[in-house]
């Protein structure tokens, strides 16, 4: 280190005045339920975050990210919630080792999250295996949290302690995510090793000039404005053009789709009723479909890659089509519904050009669409009920609202988040009314817990080498979705063995 740098080194850095793409990064990681996404909407406060979603095999796991504040600290922090179904089932580790390589690759701390008043869990274990496994290098913290009740005087934090100690990932700290507690804590550990990297940020930068941002800590956002990604799609002339222009002409338009842009690039985003709806690929199918019209056309299966991004996907079909051909959708429009229900997606169906239907001859053939579609539906895609059938006109402007409306309600049941507690005192109701299969299953099922929203994923705890039937399967995820009215939304149990 030259004196230059020597003399630096004395110096605190500003991390408020950092340039946030050269933060620091830190991932939380932990078994489900110790808290990490309440530690992580602490730390970023009502700050914006960005969820991206990494596809691998079929299954979508999202990560959080976003600008934790911790006192004068800024760091980038990433959720790992969507990861933890993966980290903490040994057999499959190996497959998804690219995604966790993605996120381990960007961190350079972990904050390692266990229960304080469970103790170690042989999860614990298996997430500190992994760890170790994918990311020898990373900068680890153990934080015990749901800490605050061990301050009681009595020597519960101390053997708390001592177990976490075994990990062998150096000193614990005690937190409570919920109540804040162990915040200083945290910092006064965090705050050397940050600056050591952002030391050797600066050394490999050369000066100080190059990593200060004027607007670095920019205004903040509230989390549940954090725009919701929408893709419409449909075969060429069902009027997505048209009804997306209803929708970018009467919303307030953010970033209006420009032309000359790459696909990938191309940014449409609007705002419905306080919400900020980003619009996927829009020139994608513009473009395509454009140059590419006709009947046989299978251009309109989105590549599953531009799928994957959007959220909800709005698939929009062609009133008179249906009657015309007397079935609603077509082979193409099969696969998109389907593909979209397998990726997890939410789905809105959307049949346009309802106005053709209108006269007088075809009033009977209007209540029969309106009747059929949604029954023809369900038998091509029997695994998700209820998935919402909205009747348009985007020429006259009519629907548009309804669109919006179950858009964003599709939306939030993706985004729900049911606690343990809550889902085992359904599981020990629901468990009564049914006539398992596999008797043992029943009495197996040790408890159930979601282990990710986006869309809702749930674990159910087996005892013992018990293996609940596809059939008792169904029948579960049927009731979850019939009582927590969660139609339309592809939810996926799995389920793990415990001791
Ligand atoms: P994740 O699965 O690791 O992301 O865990 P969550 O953040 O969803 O938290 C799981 C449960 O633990 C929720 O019911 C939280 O309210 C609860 N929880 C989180 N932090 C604390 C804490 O500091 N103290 C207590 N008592 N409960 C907490
Ligand atoms: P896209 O290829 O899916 O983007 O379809 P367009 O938006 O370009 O629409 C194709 C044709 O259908 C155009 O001539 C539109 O005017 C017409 N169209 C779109 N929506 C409606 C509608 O609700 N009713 C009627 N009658 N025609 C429509």
């Amino acid at each position: 280190v030259s004196e230059k740098y020597g003399a630096f080194h004395q110096k605190p850095v500003d991390f408020t005045k950092v340039n946030k793409n050269l933060l620091p990064t830190v991932v939380i990681v932990g078994r489900p339920n110790v808290g990490k996404s309440a530690l992580f909407n602490r730390l970023i406060r009502r700050r914006e975050a960005l969820v991206y979603n990494t596809p691998e095999d079929h299954v979508t796991r999202d990560v959080r990210e976003g600008i934790a504040k911790l006192g004068d600290l800024r760091f980038r922090v990433l959720d790992s919630a969507g990861l933890e179904v993966t980290a903490c089932s040994g057999s499959i580790l190996d497959r998804t080792a690219g995604m966790t390589a993605n996120v381990l690759n960007r961190s350079q701390f972990a904050i390692f999250l266990i229960d304080a008043r469970y103790g170690l869990h042989p999860l614990d274990l298996e997430v500190g295996k992994w760890l170790r496994r994918h990311a020898p290098k990373i900068n680890r913290i153990v934080a015990m949290n749901k800490s605050e009740s061990l301050f009681d005087g009595s020597d519960s934090l101390m053997s708390a302690t001592a177990e976490a100690y075994k990990l062998g990932f150096g000193d614990p700290i005690a937190i409570s995510a919920e109540t804040g507690l162990g915040m200083q804590d945290l910092y006064g550990v965090l705050r050397p090793m940050l600056e050591e990297y952002m030391h050797q940020v600066l050394i490999d930068k050369g000066t100080e000039d190059n990593i200060l941002s004027e607007d670095a800590d920019s205004p903040e956002v509230e989390e549940s404005k954090l725009p919701l990604q929408l893709a419409i799609v449909g075969r060429p002339n069902v009027g997505k053009s048209t009804l997306l222009n209803t929708l970018l002409q009467e919303e307030r338009v953010l970033v209006g789709p420009e032309a000359g842009l790459t696909r990938d690039s191309i940014r449409a985003e609007f705002e419905f009723q306080g919400r900020t709806i980003y619009l996927v690929d829009t020139a994608g199918w513009l473009q395509r479909t454009k140059q590419e019209k006709g009947p046989a056309s299978l251009s309109i299966v989105q590549s599953r890659k531009n799928l994957m991004r959007a959220q909800v996907i709005a698939l929009v079909l062609d009133a008179e089509e249906i009657a015309k051909a007397n079935r609603s959708m077509t082979h193409a429009e099969v696969v998109i519904a389907r593909r979209a229900v397998e990726e997890g997606r939410g789905l809105v169906v959307i049949v346009n050009k309802m106005d053709l239907l209108r006269g007088k001859e075809n009033s009977t053939l209007y209540e029969k669409i309106m009747e059929a579609v949604p029954e023809e539906i369900q038998t091509v895609i029997p695994q998700v009920t209820g998935i919402p059938v909205v009747f348009i006109s985007a020429l006259e402007g009519r629907g548009r609202l309804e669109v919006m409306r179950q858009v964003i309600n599709t939306y939030e049941k993706w985004c729900l988040r049911l606690s343990t507690a809550h889902l085992n005192r359904w599981l020990r109701k629901v468990i009564s009314r049914h006539s398992w299969k596999n008797k043992t299953a029943q009495t197996k099922i040790k408890y159930f817990t979601q282990v990710k929203s986006r869309p809702p994923t749930f674990v159910a705890f087996v005892s013992g080498k018990a293996q609940i039937s596809e059939t008792d399967l169904r029948f579960l995820t049927k009731s979850l979705k019939e009582d927590f009215d969660l139609g339309g939304i592809p939810i996926r149990i799995m389920q793990r063995a415990v001791g």
